[in-house]
């Protein structure tokens, strides 16, 4: 019993798992903080019907190691919901509210948002608790989405990356997966610094154009509720055929485990640079790196959204969130990349041994390892 209540254990953490239960708002909630040795967890609240614990855990560790990378003083943890999250705006109000008194006294997880919840959400948490990251622009928040910060930090790692493949921005064929927050963003600012958009897709397609796509018209679309592959003017293929396209930087910027071990060798690209979380399976990723394709891990490369959520916590303008960002990704892509090179292992290697030595170091501080 004691050790399958305590299966997830390893050297890292988890440090706690509350499971909180409330019955008069249907409330069914958990929280794993995984390990704060370096700070209070930051991680996102997540809505959804059919998240396990176990998963939980592996997104709060995910955090651990994300924080950890970055440079932020903050572990990782992570909660989930338990909800439809297309249900009644009203019923989430309650239960998100009753979820974050349940939780007022764990002082070492800071609220943000993920998939399900928003920046309203956040607000009710900071109403309740007033501790919570992702807030409204009236309560102090920076809008990471409508800015456009997790791409801006993909487009500082692209940059570095490049010092380590043998061609430039400039002219460079750039195919982004997943229009969205992340994939729009990259497009926008790698283009503004020379690149060609040559494909660009979405959840109903995909679109072509060996001679350059307009980012404009593409965010244009996006807003009128179109999708990209509606654009008058290059080919329209099918949402997986981006896969295909030639070009020298692929970014997947949509879902899990879009590149594995069934599709990786259609690729034909030179970079990929991780947008969304964990989009290419550990097989496929190695076959990758054999193969000489750059693959900038996730951890790495879309770490500008939680950089931007630390800076807000700390009451930063926008602008020192960006200037942060850039700093941050530009370091720590190229310490990955070089110890990468120096070892001859692949970037998520180094990236991994990189984040469990700030994570290592930070435990030692403590009386006990992890609290
Ligand atoms: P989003 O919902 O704004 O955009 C996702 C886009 O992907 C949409 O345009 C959608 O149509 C498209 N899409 C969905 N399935 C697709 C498919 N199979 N093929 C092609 N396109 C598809 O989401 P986002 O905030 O841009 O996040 C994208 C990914 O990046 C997620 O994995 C997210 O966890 C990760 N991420 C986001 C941030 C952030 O700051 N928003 C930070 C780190 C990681």
């Amino acid at each position: 019993m004691g050790e399958d209540m305590f299966r997830f254990g390893d050297e890292l953490g988890p440090l706690r798992i509350v499971h909180v239960y409330e019955p008069s708002v249907a409330l069914k909630g958990v929280l794993v903080v995984d390990n704060v040795a370096s700070g209070p967890a930051v991680g996102g609240l997540r809505v959804a019907p059919d998240v396990s614990v176990g998963e939980c855990f592996r997104l709060a560790r995910a955090m651990t190691f994300k924080n950890a990378a970055a440079g932020l003083p903050h572990g990782g943890g992570k909660s989930v919901l338990f909800a439809d999250p297309r249900g009644s705006r009203a019923a989430l109000e309650q239960q998100v509210r009753a979820f974050a008194c349940a939780l007022r006294d764990a002082r070492d997880y800071i609220f943000g948002p993920d998939m399900g919840t928003d920046e309203t959400c956040m607000a009710w948490v900071k109403d309740e608790i007033g501790r919570a990251v992702g807030l409204p622009r009236e309560l102090g928040g920076i809008p990471l989405d409508e800015i456009g910060a997790t791409g801006w930090g993909l487009t500082h790692a692209t940059e570095v990356a490049l010092e380590y493949c043998d061609f430039e921005l400039e002219g460079a064929r750039v195919a982004v997966q997943g229009f969205g927050a992340v994939g729009r963003h990259a497009a926008r600012f790698l283009v503004e610094r020379g690149a060609v958009l040559v494909a660009a897709s979405d959840s109903r397609g995909a679109v072509h154009d060996p001679g350059g796509l307009e980012v404009s018209v593409l965010i244009a679309l996006k807003a009128a509720g179109k999708s990209v592959a509606e654009l008058s003017g290059g080919q329209r293929l099918d949402r997986d055929a981006i896969i295909d396209v030639p070009c020298d930087i692929w970014i997947p910027a949509a879902r899990p485990d879009v590149i594995n071990e069934g599709n990786a060798a259609r690729l034909r690209t030179r970079l990929l640079m991780e947008g969304a979380n964990v989009p290419v399976t550990p097989e496929a990723e190695r076959y990758l790196h054999e193969r000489g394709v750059l693959c900038v891990p996730d951890f790495i490369a879309n770490a500008g959204g939680v950089i931007c959520a630390a800076m807000e916590y700390r009451g930063a303008s926008e602008r020192q969130a960006l200037q942060t960002i850039e700093e941050k990704l530009r370091r720590n892509t190229r310490r990955v990349l070089e110890a990468a090179r120096d070892e001859g292992v692949a970037p998520r290697q180094a990236a991994l041994r990189l984040a469990l030595e700030r994570v290592k170091a930070a435990m030692r501080t403590r009386r006990w390892s992890l609290f």
